[in-house]
């Protein structure tokens, strides 16, 4: 019987010549590649050249050396009859053991001043194909493209008298298809900085851009950082300005909001999005008299339309939390918005697409930075969506639930009335939860967000959170906060966080006292506990939503103190029971969802 047959073609010659010297002392015959040939050679062990089985000799400079039939028939034919037959018919040895590893493409892109013809030879194809053929027949054949599996696999060898066993073949294959895998992963990313990205200029861009370069990722000292896609185009262009990492995070998230919103309710929505969360997000719910005061656009010029009233309600839900938001709309953005965003402190926006007079006024915001983003709004994102995290891959399903009025029919309370208000509210407040970070609980009213909390890890501090911020929110619609007497020339800024400090009735001391007092023609006086209770009873019909059940009534209670008439969230809690008596006890209608949306 002849002798089994290894090929070994590696750039990184690591242990190379201990493995070559281990098989050929167990009587493996060994071909090699040049390099890899001479090397072990010149240390004394017997090998063949390739060139002596595909009487071809190596060529290109080295472009063609293993890819040759008499190679791969050896490698791929399986122990089959009409396998065994072709082999024998054109005079090819069976190969049982593959050694290679691939050229440093990685590295060789890292190289300071490394030019695209570096990078195109640095590309290996020989080894490419001889790690897929050697893994793809890994029931017959072992591939080894790991040099510190050598000695362990020559034991093995040795000790299964040359079968290492169908499960070391299979674990050595899979090394050899992740390798290949990541190789052709850099080589493609290689490729889409070079012909396939947004800061190339026209004649080197190839076809769709699928990459955008960012300044940096989260924190500045996190370079490089990139956006992209694997395949089609990148669904979004910067017309002004450059995102930032966390600009896009708040974009695609926020764009996903307005769009499932708009969809859900038939309506322009709008969304104002900080830190991956919503600060605030509404449906174009025309505004009275009071909310365009306390949403700062009574003074607007031009007539507000539905889009625009959107925007001025999810602004104006928390104005703090909105100074410098990401803004996100279901529609073309028009000149109404536009002026409305053209005064307030923003990062950026992302719409469906822009009227040329709206256009003209966002691109003048931040000195000409203003980050405008233009979305296809046809675009589907896949189904499967991945991110990594210390390094480990993580794969979900993208949460595609759908949030309609069918989420909300199971009512479990005594009062069964959800208006056709409370079910938009309702709306507004889970899906604004599909997209805000976990914990969360969201409050609405007409159609627009008006308080949330995000992001804790106890599920009362987002009750609490959100229905501080709803009271808050429902504070400055008092007559006496609309009417503070403010200087003129005091900024919008200024005057928000100054209304602020006034609702919030914080106590001030010292300088801040003397700068707050400093903003008014003449000092107001704090509200009193009365007003604020005769205020907070005037508050009826709000919704609340909670993106995983209510583990305590305390969350129920909670939320009516800040005028919740209308509760949603996912039943499972042991306490169900407690939570239904609550809203009971205080006529809410409440729904049980059965749908968790934890987002993060
Ligand atoms: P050697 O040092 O033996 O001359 O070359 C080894 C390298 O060549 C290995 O990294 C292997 O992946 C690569 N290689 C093997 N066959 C071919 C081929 O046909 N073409 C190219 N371009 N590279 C090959």
């Amino acid at each position: 019987m002849s002798p089994p047959i290894a090929l070994l073609s590696v750039y990184d010659k690591t242990n190379l010549l201990d493995l070559a010297n281990g098989l050929h002392g167990a009587g493996v015959r060994l071909l090699g590649s040049g390099g890899t040939a001479k090397k072990i050679r010149e240390a004394g062990i017997p090998i063949e050249d390739v060139a002596d089985i595909t009487k071809a000799p190596e060529m290109l400079g080295g472009r063609v050396k293993t890819l040759h039939p008499a190679v791969h028939g050896g490698i791929l034919a399986r122990s089959i009859p009409s396998d065994e037959a072709d082999l024998k018919a054109q005079q090819i040895s069976p190969i049982s053991i593959v050694v290679c590893n691939l050229y440093p493409f990685t590295d060789t892109i890292a190289k300071p001043g490394c030019s695209l013809a570096d990078a195109v030879e640095e590309i290996d194809i020989g080894g490419v194909t001889l790690l897929r053929a050697a893994a793809k027949n890994h029931e017959r054949l072992s591939i080894l493209s790991d040099p510190s599996d050598y000695a362990e696999f020559l034991a093995a060898w040795k000790a299964g008298n040359g079968d290492v066993g169908q499960a070391t073949r299979s674990k050595l294959a899979l090394k050899a298809f992740e390798q290949t895998a990541a190789y052709d992963e850099a080589i493609s990313g290689y490729f889409r900085e070079q012909y396939a990205s947004s800061d190339l200029p026209a004649e080197k861009l190839a076809g769709s851009v699928q990459r955008m370069a960012l300044r940096y990722g989260a924190n500045p000292h996190q370079k490089p950082a990139q956006a992209f896609v694997t395949s089609g185009a990148l669904p979004f262009k910067a017309l002004c300005g450059s995102p930032g990492y966390i600009n896009l995070l708040d974009a695609l998230n926020s764009y996903a909001l307005v769009k499932e919103l708009s969809e859900a309710l038939n309506l322009p929505a709008a969304a104002s999005f900080k830190h991956v969360s919503p600060a605030g997000a509404a449906v174009g719910v025309e505004l009275n008299e009071v909310e365009k005061k306390v949403y700062g656009v009574d003074d607007l010029k031009e007539p507000l339309t539905s889009l625009a009233c959107a925007y001025a309600r999810a602004r104006g839900a928390d104005r703090m939390s909105s100074f410098g938001d990401f803004i996100a709309l279901s529609a073309p953005c028009d000149l109404a918005t536009a002026r409305i965003i053209s005064r307030e402190v923003s990062d950026g926006i992302i719409a469906p697409g822009y009227s040329s007079e709206a256009l003209e006024v966002l691109v003048k915001k931040k000195g000409g930075k203003y980050c405008v983003l233009q979305i296809d709004p046809a675009y589907t994102p896949s189904d499967v969506e991945s991110r990594q995290v210390y390094g480990v891959s993580l794969q979900q399903r993208r949460n595609d639930a759908k949030i309609d009025a069918n989420l909300f029919t199971n009512i479990v309370t005594k009062n069964k009335e959800l208006t056709n208000q409370a079910l938009t509210d309702l709306i507004v407040a889970t899906l604004a939860l599909k997209y805000t970070q976990s914990n969360s609980v969201a409050y609405a009213y007409h159609g627009a967000l008006v308080g949330i909390g995000a992001g804790q890890q106890s599920r009362i501090h987002c009750t609490r959170l959100a229905g501080t911020k709803a009271d808050l929110w429902w504070l400055r619609h008092h007559a006496r906060v609309l009417a503070l007497p403010f200087k003129k020339g005091v900024k919008r800024p200024e005057k928000a966080n100054a209304i602020d400090l006034f609702v919030a009735g914080e106590p001030l001391e010292g300088a801040e006292k003397t700068q707050w007092e400093a903003l008014f023609e003449t000092v107001p006086s704090p509200l009193t506990e009365e007003e604020r209770r005769a205020h907070a009873a005037q508050l009826d019909g709000v919704a609340c939503s909670s993106d995983a059940f209510f583990p305590f009534p305390d969350n129920v209670h909670r939320a009516r103190r800040s005028g919740v008439r209308y509760l949603a969230a996912p039943s499972g809690s042991v306490m169900d029971a407690e939570c239904v008596k609550a809203a009971d006890e205080h006529g809410i209608v409440f729904a049980h969802t059965s749908l968790r949306l934890f987002h993060h």
